[in-house]
């Protein structure tokens, strides 16, 4: 198709003709004055039809002007990567978008380039079905985003590797008959073999996979590069050939060779790699001015959390002076750090707000958010994101109305609860997903300690305090899940069975405000009685025994009965009651 009519076609919905004006400049803005649209950069032109669809459906005056902030606002189509509709794709570029991260594949092999074409080198590297049908995905996806004036990066996990434990174990030995064993080294972790970037053959193979990964995807602009998990790894110090290279030199050398072979942008991240700051930020100012890095304020961002700690603003300054791109990396819908599998709606748009203010405060080139939403139920963070790029005071309150109709104040100060929330457990973010009830194993129940302490820390993630400031931060923050949870039901109540209020974002079929409400109460209620017992465990951990931690871990076991699901974790809870009863913590 491309951009002109797809902007015919976004007129044609709401049965209006229009002056179209491009005026050039670097960033995406829009004026609309009636029926004269206007736009900066064809995108902003976009943007201008788009919030003229907004203003009809909502009876605003038809005069308006918007700048998008931040160069590069990085989405994926989906949270399901496999999934690529036009639909999602038109969704992210309603948010705001510029480019669409076309993969965050976790186990598949859409985190390669062999997943979408093939060298005659090592032919086998990926089964040719999967090839072809990758490749034919990502052909639709780029040419819809091209429709839609959005730009596309690639994740990759390199270097491919057996993978860990996860991974069953036909499948790992299947690797070891992809690539020749003279070009496999040992990876020196659980993640067994992997392949060696020393061997010249494996050199080759790249130049090779470049060429031919670029040549029928020219679309892509930049490669963020993970490594050190997800089945990405580098050589181990018994390589041979790698000679005791170190993981980060192994890393760089890599990222010049990709920055070389494609003329893209490769970014480093902080995940494993941050554990040696100092060396991490030494490896940086040495990477060439096309390197940069897409860094969250932990691990992997977390939902409430908005540091701007001292690492993140140095990581920033190397990437200014070194002329890198620097992007923040965060969870904007979908977080980690949430009660998996539920079907919720994780709706949290003022903590939006609170995220893009700290990346504008670190002056972030662009901002990515990690996991990407579940666009058929158009969640009001989506709209957050679209109101907050063009106004750091953007008003919540009138999105909740927009969204929600009469339930629609309630659900605001339910936001807002959480949003005190949020803000409280913040700086208590200072450990990993590792602790979360989706994954910590109940029972690694490690022999000798006392009871209750079964849960981990890891101790590594934590720092010597962390019992105390989680456990303070949970005890500080939960009443406001409890008024949140008040507040969504009495929005339950009045709650209208109509379509949410931005359903035109989206092409299909969308919830009912009373259904996204009841999905939103889920996730509130949810994360609220996990994060709870978790402080209270974490509390326990620091020596501080809370006489009501029977009673949480009560609470969260009817919970989860009651729900069914996630499977077994009522049984769980249901056994730690018990064993903190017995113990006599509980009243
Ligand atoms: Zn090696």
């Amino acid at each position: 198709m491309g951009l002109n009519e797809t902007i015919q076609a976004e007129l044609a919905r709401i049965g209006q003709t229009a002056e179209l004006n491009i005026t050039g400049g670097t960033a995406d803005a829009f004026t609309i004055r009636g029926h004269q649209l206007t736009g900066t950069t064809p995108r902003g032109l976009l943007q201008a039809v788009f919030e003229l669809q907004d203003r009809l459906k909502f009876g605003q005056p038809l005069e308006a002007t918007g700048t998008f902030h931040f160069k590069q606002r990085i989405f994926h189509q989906h949270f399901d990567g496999a999934r690529a509709t036009r639909a999602d794709v038109r969704y992210i570029a309603r948010l705001g978008a510029t480019h669409c991260l076309v993969c965050h594949d976790w186990m598949g092999e859409r985190r390669r380039m062999q997943g979408y074409v093939t060298s005659p080198i090592f032919p086998d590297a990926v089964d040719k079905e999967v090839v072809a049908a990758n490749h034919a995905a990502l052909r639709r996806l780029l040419n819809d985003c091209t429709d839609y004036a959005l730009g596309a990066m690639l994740w990759l996990t390199e270097l491919p590797c057996q993978g860990g434990p996860w991974v069953p174990e036909p499948e790992r030995q299947r690797f070891l008959t992809r690539y020749p064993a003279e070009v496999l080294s040992d990876s020196g972790s659980y993640e067994g073999q992997v392949l060696c970037f020393s061997h010249p053959r494996v050199q080759e193979y790249y130049r090779d996979l470049c060429r031919r990964f670029f040549t029928e995807f020219p679309e892509i602009e930049t490669i963020f590069l993970f490594g050190l998990d997800s089945s990405g790894r580098f050589c181990g110090p018994a390589c041979p050939r790698c000679r005791g290279m170190s993981l980060f030199e192994q890393r760089d050398r890599l990222i010049r060779f990709l920055i070389e072979q494609t003329g893209r942008h490769v970014l480093t991240t902080g995940w494993e790699w941050d554990r040696e700051s100092d060396e991490f930020l030494r490896r940086q100012a040495a990477l060439p001015a096309s390197s940069g890095v897409y860094l969250a304020a932990q691990k992997d961002g977390w939902q409430c959390e908005r540091q701007n700690h001292s690492f993140l603003r140095t990581v920033r300054q190397v990437c200014r002076e070194r002329g890198q791109m620097f992007i923040g990396y965060d969870n904007f819908h979908w977080g980690d750090d949430t009660v998996h599998n539920l079907g919720d709606v994780q709706d949290f748009p003022l903590g939006i707000g609170a995220k893009l203010r700290r990346w504008r405060e670190v002056d972030a080139d662009g901002v990515f958010d990690h996991w990407g939403c579940f666009n058929e139920n158009v969640w009001s963070n989506s709209v957050a994101c679209r109101e907050f790029f063009l106004n750091p005071n953007a008003d919540m309150r009138v999105v909740a109305r927009r969204q929600f109709g009469r339930a629609g104040d309630l659900v605001f100060q339910a936001w807002q609860e959480l949003e005190a929330a949020h803000a409280i457990l913040s700086d208590a973010c200072s450990w990993t997903p590792a602790q979360w009830p989706a994954w910590y194993d109940f029972r690694a129940k490690r022999e000798g300690q006392p009871r209750g302490a079964q849960l981990p820390p890891r101790d590594h993630f934590n720092p010597p305090d962390a019992g105390r400031v989680v456990g303070e931060a949970w005890a500080a923050a939960y009443p406001h899940y409890e008024k949140a949870v008040g507040h969504l039901r009495s929005a339950l109540e009045v709650a209208e069975d109509l379509p949410v209020g931005y359903a035109h974002w989206y092409d299909g079929a969308t919830i009912t405000r009373r259904e996204h409400i009841r999905r939103q109460l889920l996730y509130v209620e949810s994360v609220g009685l996990t994060g709870r017992e978790i402080g209270m465990q974490f509390g326990y951990l620091a020596g501080k025994r809370d006489p009501q931690h029977g009673a949480a871990c009560r609470a969260a076991a009817d919970f989860f009965r009651k729900l069914d699901q996630p499977k077994g974790w009522a049984e769980q809870y249901e056994q730690k009651t018990k064993e903190i009863d017995h113990d006599g913590t509980s009243h």
